[in-house]
C-alpha cells in the first residue's frame, strides 16, 4: 500500500487519529452525563450464602469455562478475516473490479458480500463448536438442520447489508476522497436507527410464533404492573421460543401504543408466577427508560468521531491522495475500502466492553426499577437462581471476561442488588 501513499499521509492521520479520539472522548462523556442510568445503587457482590448450589456450580464450572474460551477465541476472527483482505488487496482488487465490469460501487458490493462470506466462514467451525457443545450440555435444544438454516439465512441476510453498506463506503471513498468519513459516520448511524426500528418487522417473525396469552388473571396482572410502569401496552402474546432455547425470558417490542409484551412459553410454563411477574416488570423497565433509543442515541452520536478516527487510519495506512488513472483511480479506492473495512472491524471488536458497560449500567437499572414496582426481592433472587441452573451460568465470572463480554451485571451482583432493596424495604 505503499505505493498509495505520499509523504506526510502518515502525519496527517496520526494527527486526525488524535483530534478523532479527543472528539470520541467529549461525545461520549456528554452521553455519560445525559443518557446514563441514575438513582442505582452502584453494583456489589451479594452474600451468596445458601443462595446457590456450591456442588451445582462447581459441576457446572468445565461448561462454564469452554464457553469462555470459545468468546475469546472468536473476539480476533472478524478482525483477521478483515485485515487478510486488504492486505491482499493489490491481488483480487483487478479482478473485482472485471467482474463489475470497472463499476466501482458494484465492486464495492462484491467486496463487501466476500466479507461477509468469508467471516461466517471462518467463523463457522467455532460457531458450530459452540452449539455443539450448548447442545451437549443440555442447555440449548435446537435440531441441527434448524440451526444450519438459521446460519445460512443470517449469512444471507449479512451479505445483503454488508453489500449495501461496503458499496456506499467504496463510492464515497471513490467520489468524496476528502469528505468520506462524513458519509461513513452518516451510514452508521442510519443503518443503526433503521435496524433496530427495523428489526422486530424484519427479524423475530421469521424465527418464532406467537399466539395469544389464554390466562385472563395474568394478563390483569401484567397490565396492572404496565400500568404503574408507566408504560403503554397494546397485545400480550406468548412466543415458541422453546422450539430453539431453555432461556426463560420476556421482552417488550415496538413503539409508543403499539408495544406488546411477548412472553417466552419456557416462562409461562417454567417459572412461578412471582418470578414471571419479576421478569416483566425487568422488561417493562427498559420500555420505561428507552433503553433501545438511549442505545441507538450512543451509536449514532458516536458515529461522527469514529467515522474521523477510521478516515485518518486509513488515510496513514493507505494515503489521502488521488491515485493517477481511471483504472487505478478504481483500484486505489477499493484498497483504501478494504482498509477502512479492516479499521472498522478492528474498532467494532475492540469497542464491546464499552457498549457493554453501557449495558450493564442499563440492566442494573431494569432491576431496580423492577425491584420497586414489585416489591418483591425474593422473586428476583429465585429467578436468578433458576435461569442459572438452567444456563449452568457463572455466578461471579473472572473480572476480564465479565467487562468484556458481560451485557448483563453478574449473578452475584444481581443478587446484591435485590438483596440491598430487600434491606431499604425492612427499613432500619
Ligand atoms: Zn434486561
Amino acid at each position: 500500500m505503499d505505493h498509495l501513499r505520499s509523504p506526510g499521509d502518515r502525519n496527517r492521520g496520526l494527527a486526525l487519529i488524535g483530534v478523532a479520539v479527543v472528539l470520541a472522548i467529549a461525545v461520549g462523556a456528554l452521553l455519560r452525563w445525559q443518557l446514563w442510568s441514575s438513582g442505582v445503587p452502584s453494583l456489589a457482590d451479594g452474600d451468596l450464602e445458601g443462595v446457590f448450589d456450591p456442588q451445582q456450580l462447581a459441576a457446572d464450572d468445565r461448561y462454564r469455562r469452554g464457553l469462555q474460551i470459545m468468546a475469546w477465541v472468536g473476539v480476533p476472527l472478524a478482525p483477521l478475516v478483515a485485515i487478510g483482505i486488504a492486505a491482499t488487496s493489490p491481488r483480487w482488487r483487478a479482478r473485482v473490479l472485471g467482474w463489475a465490469r470497472g463499476r466501482v460501487v458494484l465492486a464495492g458490493g462484491l467486496l463487501g458480500a466476500g466479507l461477509a462470506l468469508l467471516t461466517a466462514l471462518v467463523s463457522l467451525p467455532l460457531n458450530a463448536g459452540r452449539y455443539a457443545w450448548i447442545r451437549d450440555h443440555g442447555v440449548g435444544r435446537q435440531p441441527v438442520d434448524s440451526w444450519l438454516l438459521d446460519r445460512l439465512e443470517g449469512t444471507v441476510i449479512q451479505m445483503v447489508i454488508f453489500a449495501a453498506a461496503v458499496a456506499v463506503i467504496v463510492g464515497s471513498i471513490h467520489y468524496l476522497p476528502r469528505g468520506w468519513w462524513v458519509a461513513l459516520g452518516a451510514l452508521v448511524a442510519v443503518l443503526a436507527v433503521g435496524l433496530t426500528l427495523l428489526s422486530p418487522v424484519v427479524f423475530s417473525p421469521r424465527f418464532e410464533e406467537t399466539t395469544p396469552l389464554n390466562d385472563a388473571a395474568l394478563e390483569a396482572d401484567i397490565r396492572e404492573l404496565a400500568d404503574r410502569a408507566g408504560v403503554e401496552v397494546d397485545d400480550i402474546v406468548v412466543s415458541d421460543a422453546s422450539r430453539r432455547t431453555r432461556a426463560l425470558n420476556a421482552r417488550v417490542e415496538g413503539l409508543g401504543a403499539t408495544q406488546r409484551v411477548v412472553l417466552f412459553d419456557t416462562l409461562v410454563e417454567g417459572a412461578p408466577r412471582e418470578e414471571l411477574r419479576w421478569v416483566v416488570a425487568h422488561e417493562l423497565a427498559h420500555a420505561k427508560e428507552t433503553h433501545v433509543v438511549k442505545g441507538v442515541a450512543w451509536v449514532a452520536a458516536l458515529a461522527i468521531p469514529l467515522a474521523l478516527l477510521v478516515f485518518g487510519a486509513t488515510g496513514a495506512i493507505a494515503g489521502f491522495g488521488r491515485a493517477d488513472g481511471e483504472g487505478t483511480r478504481a483500484e486505489a479506492s477499493l484498497t483504501r475500502a478494504a482498509v477502512a473495512l479492516a479499521v472498522i472491524t478492528t474498532l467494532t471488536a475492540i469497542s464491546a466492553p464499552l457498549s457493554n458497560t453501557v449495558s450493564r449500567a442499563y440492566e442494573a437499572e431494569a432491576d431496580w426499577i423492577a425491584l420497586k414496582l414489585t416489591a418483591d426481592p425474593k422473586a428476583a433472587i429465585d429467578f436468578r437462581v433458576r435461569t442459572r441452573e438452567r444456563r449452568r451460568g457463572s455466578v461471579d465470572p473472572p473480572a476480564l471476561t465479565q467487562f468484556w463480554f458481560g451485557s448483563h451485571p453478574t449473578s452475584s451482583q444481581r443478587v446484591g442488588l435485590a438483596q440491598r432493596f430487600d434491606r431499604e424495604l425492612r427499613g432500619p
